[in-house]
């Protein structure tokens, strides 16, 4: 899993132009490097280190999960 100079995960575009992806849809906003495999709050690179911000994170990426699951 790919991660920024000071450790933390990165996901999303973030990603763009360093890894290859092999998935036939776009990388979602809070996909790590690893296809299918999400990352949310303070241990992500660049998050906001805010309780509301990882509880938000950690919602959307049940949606893009349930995206996934469906195909979209
Ligand atoms: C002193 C302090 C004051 C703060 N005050 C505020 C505030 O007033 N308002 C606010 O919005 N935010 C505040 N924050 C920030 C807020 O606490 C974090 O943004 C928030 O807790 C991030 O949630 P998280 O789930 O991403 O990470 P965490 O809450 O850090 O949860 C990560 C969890 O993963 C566990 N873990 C770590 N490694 C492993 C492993 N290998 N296997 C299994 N589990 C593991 C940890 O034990 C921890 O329970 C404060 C932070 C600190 C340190």
């Amino acid at each position: 899993m790919q991660r920024d100079d000071k450790g933390f995960v990165l996901a999303g575009s973030a990603l763009d132009g360093k890894v290859d992806w092999r998935l036939d849809r776009p990388r979602y906003l809070l996909e790590t490097s690893v296809p299918v495999v999400f990352v949310a709050g303070d241990v992500r690179s660049g998050s906001v280190k805010r309780v509301g911000a990882a509880v938000g994170e950690g919602a959307m990426v049940v949606q893009f999960i349930h995206n996934h699951l469906r195909g979209v």
